[in-house]
């Protein structure tokens, strides 16, 4: 069964195969016709030159098809030339067909491009059977008509164009003055053409320019005629390259010669410039091959040959730079988009674009300069006030770490100042409560009767002692408070040394006794009798402070007063044997309220004063104080003052004797407003017998006087009410001019003394009033 319907069925198959294959074949012939070659692989095409290699149209045209097909890349291209300026009869022609049969027997084209006549001739006659179907490109055709390709089926091309017409009214623009031109013409296929078409458009030229035409001449009737010409004549070489003898010229054979018959400008009308022409409106054989050659490449794109429509070439004006500058043709009367050739190589328009390229480079890379060291500018003066701020920056934080030290050690000051402060009030309290404890106390005991007098006499030291000490601390505040406020003035008078140290020896030597200590007194004996000039008192206050501490400290041992000279200075020096005084305080005691043990519970009285008043004094005296020692090693204090001796003798006050008697029936008035203050005074006087009238006030005082006119002293206290004591003195002056006055007061200074001396007191007595000192005074001054 299967056999006998494959044998019905194997006719139907045969035809369906060959009607693929036939399909197949028609696409393929299709494919071919549209030769549209596969890219990947090369397009072959066949150049087919109607003339021989060499040949001046022919070359150019071959220049400018390479241009393309060599930018194209993929193009085969097989050239061959028929040579038909020597050989063109039927059998060399049949011949060059076989050729071509056997050469190109294995070869299939994808186009055809022939140049010139011959070779389209060639191929309408042959092509069919040595390259069917293969599409054909034509192009340098002179007089091109449809009918010469009217048997072929894929084709396409350009025909040559001509304009010598347009070259002709070029001539008249470029050199006005050429008003004969001079037409040259041979009896080639183009130069007959040429003048054929010339003479067809020739109504269209301006009257005014006279053309004559010199065709198909022997050269030299040509040059004859050319000799003839006026002098204002221009050739126009359309071709002489057949002459009628059958010579054949090549291009610049043709020129050269024409040239050397008579210099005239030759124009041309196709392709002859740089061989002698200077130039025209031209048809350019370079300009064909290109456009013939891009036709070929537009069919490897899959366009159709007929499809492609055919047309005349392009005219381009093509001018020789050495011809235009020798007839004196400016290149900017030129037509635009000239083609000049020979033109001298500049540079400059060679490369023109790079060098703009590379002066905008140039130009904006200066500007990016400029820029950058503006830039850079900016940022070095910036660094530089960064640099500058920074140091100012780097120098207040210097400041500011100084100010924050110096704020530390003030608020360390302030601090320690303010914990001083507090211990010192401490302090206070407690060196004025133990006295007034001891006063206070004993006073009370003695007012009761029982007490024996031994035990009223302990008492009474007791009460006395704590008095002094009560009294040096007030006198201590006084002090301080004057040197703060710079009230303390100096009264340098003439003192012997030896009074000054023996005195302040006699002063201690009880109290050294009594705590069994040695004291001793080293001055030099050539010092002794030496006389200096000090303020005195401030001295023994100097020194006794210093004395008075040493005695305070020191358990056991000795304490040494001297003085010596040290170069021009005199040196006072205390030394003790007491505990000493750690390094770390030797500075620091001299400021005030400083103590080494500041604690509440120390054993030795003091209220820390004693040494920074003895410093300021001694500074006032334009002297130095300073001390040695070390802990447990005792310790030396040292005065230096400038020595400043005094050769006045001294009238040493001679110490009144106790015991010397007042005048009898002596009466004194006591002008005093406190009653104690009266009170203390009359048991004084009354103990040395003298009669006291007490007046309350100055006032009453004066009054009193008034009455008693014959008392010869007066007694008065200086801050009274109603009237003070220097008002009161200077009226009672006033009733008895002699009358001695004494001043009692509490104020102290030396201000306060010297005063009252100028206000007419004889004598000046400070409160605390002592028994001793007003018996003395009272003495002195009744036996003057
Ligand atoms: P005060 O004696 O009243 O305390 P000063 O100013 O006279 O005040 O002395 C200050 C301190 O110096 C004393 O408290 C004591 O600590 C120390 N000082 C002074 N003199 C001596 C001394 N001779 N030996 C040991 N310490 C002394």
């Amino acid at each position: 069964m299967e056999s006998r319907h494959s044998h019905k069925n194997k006719p139907a198959r045969s035809d369906s195969l060959w009607m693929l294959l036939f399909v197949i074949a028609f696409f393929l012939m299709l494919f071919k016709a549209s030769a549209q070659c596969d890219t990947e692989e090369s397009c072959k095409v066949l150049v087919l030159n109607s003339y021989h290699d060499g040949s001046y149209w022919t070359d150019r045209l071959m220049s400018g098809l390479a241009e393309v097909f060599d930018s194209a890349g993929n193009v085969e291209c097989f050239v061959n030339y028929l040579d038909a300026k020597r050989f063109a009869d039927d059998r060399y022609f049949q011949m060059m067909a076989e050729i071509y049969a056997y050469k190109f027997r294995n070869i299939d084209f994808d186009a055809i491009l022939t140049s010139d006549d011959h070779a389209l001739d060639f191929v309408v006659k042959y092509g069919d059977s040595l390259f069917p179907a293969v599409p054909i490109v034509f192009c340098g055709i002179n007089d091109y008509d449809s009918s010469r390709t009217a048997t072929l089926d894929e084709f396409t091309g350009i025909w040559e164009h001509y304009d010598a017409i347009g070259t002709i009214e070029l001539i008249e623009k470029l050199q006005p003055e050429n008003t004969t031109i001079a037409f040259i013409s041979d009896d080639t296929k183009t130069g007959k053409l040429l003048l054929k078409r010339f003479l067809k458009n020739k109504d269209l030229l301006d009257p005014a320019i006279e053309v004559r035409l010199l065709n198909n001449m022997n050269f030299t009737d040509l040059c004859n005629e050319i000799q003839r010409l006026p002098k204002n004549s221009a050739l126009l070489w359309a071709s002489y390259l057949l002459q009628p003898d059958h010579t054949i010229l090549s291009v610049p054979e043709s020129l050269k010669k024409i040239r050397q018959c008579r210099d005239l400008p030759v124009y041309c009308i196709w392709d002859a410039v740089g061989k002698g022409a200077i130039g025209g409106k031209i048809t350019s054989p370079k300009q064909q091959g290109k456009i013939a050659a891009e036709m070929v490449l537009q069919i490897f794109h899959g366009a159709k040959a007929s499809e492609i429509p055919v047309r005349g070439g392009d005219l381009i004006y093509k001018f020789d730079y050495n011809e235009l500058t020798k007839n004196n043709i400016k290149l900017e009367d030129l037509p635009q988009n000239s083609i000049i050739i020979n033109k001298p190589y500049s540079v400059y328009e060679k490369y023109r674009s790079l060098i703009w390229s590379v002066i905008g480079l140039i130009v904006f890379l200066s500007m990016v300069i400029v820029a950058l060291s503006y830039h850079i500018r900016l940022r070095r003066k910036s660094e530089r006030t960064l640099k500058n701020r920074n140091e100012e920056l780097q120098e207040s934080r210097i400041r500011l770490s100084e100010l924050n030290k110096h704020l530390e050690i003030a608020r360390d000051k302030a601090e320690e100042s303010d914990r001083l402060k507090s211990a010192f009030l401490a302090n206070l309290s407690h060196e004025i409560r133990t006295p007034m404890n001891g006063i206070m106390g004993f006073a009370d005991l003695l007012a009761e009767k029982a007490i024996d007098k031994e035990k009223q006499i302990e008492y009474l030291n007791i009460i006395r002692n704590s008095s002094k000490r009560l009294l040096s601390l007030i006198n201590d505040l006084i002090d301080i408070s004057k040197i703060d406020a710079g009230q303390i003035t100096l009264n340098p008078n003439d003192i012997r040394l030896g009074d000054l140290m023996e005195g302040l020896f006699l002063f201690f030597q009880a109290e050294a006794d009594s705590k069994k200590i040695g004291l001793n007194l080293d001055v030099d004996d050539a010092l002794i009798d030496k006389t200096i000039k000090v303020d005195a008192t401030r001295l023994e206050q100097i020194m006794s402070n210093l004395i008075n501490n040493a005695l305070k400290f020191t358990r056991k041992g000795e304490v040494r007063i001297g003085c010596r000279l040290s170069g021009d200075d005199l040196l006072l020096w205390v030394s003790d044997t007491g505990p000493g005084i750690p390094e770390q305080y030797h500075q620091k005691i001299f400021e005030r309220f400083r103590q080494v043990d500041e604690s509440h519970l120390k054993e030795e009285e003091g209220s820390g004063l004693g040494l920074s008043i003895s410093k300021a004094l001694v500074e006032l005296m334009d002297g130095d104080i300073w001390l040695e020692s070390g802990k447990e090693e005792g310790t030396v204090f040292y005065v230096c003052l400038p020595f400043d001796p005094s050769n006045r003798q001294i009238n040493v006050d001679q110490p009144v004797p106790l015991d010397v008697k007042l005048p009898p029936n002596l009466h004194v008035l006591v002008a005093e407003d406190d009653n104690a203050g009266y009170e203390l005074l009359e048991a004084i006087l009354e103990s040395l017998g003298v009669q006291v009238i007490r007046a309350v006030d100055g006032e009453q005082a004066v009054d009193l006087f008034k009455i008693y006119k014959t008392i010869p002293l007066v007694l008065l206290d200086l801050k009274m009410p109603r009237k003070n004591g220097f008002e009161a003195l200077k009226e009672i002056r006033e009733i008895k001019p002699d009358v001695l006055a004494i001043a009692q007061t509490a104020y102290v200074s030396e201000a306060d003394r010297q005063k009252c001396f100028r206000e007419g007191f004889n004598a000046f007595i400070t409160k605390p009033i002592q028994h001793a000192q007003l018996h003395e005074m009272l003495v002195k001054l009744l036996a003057k």
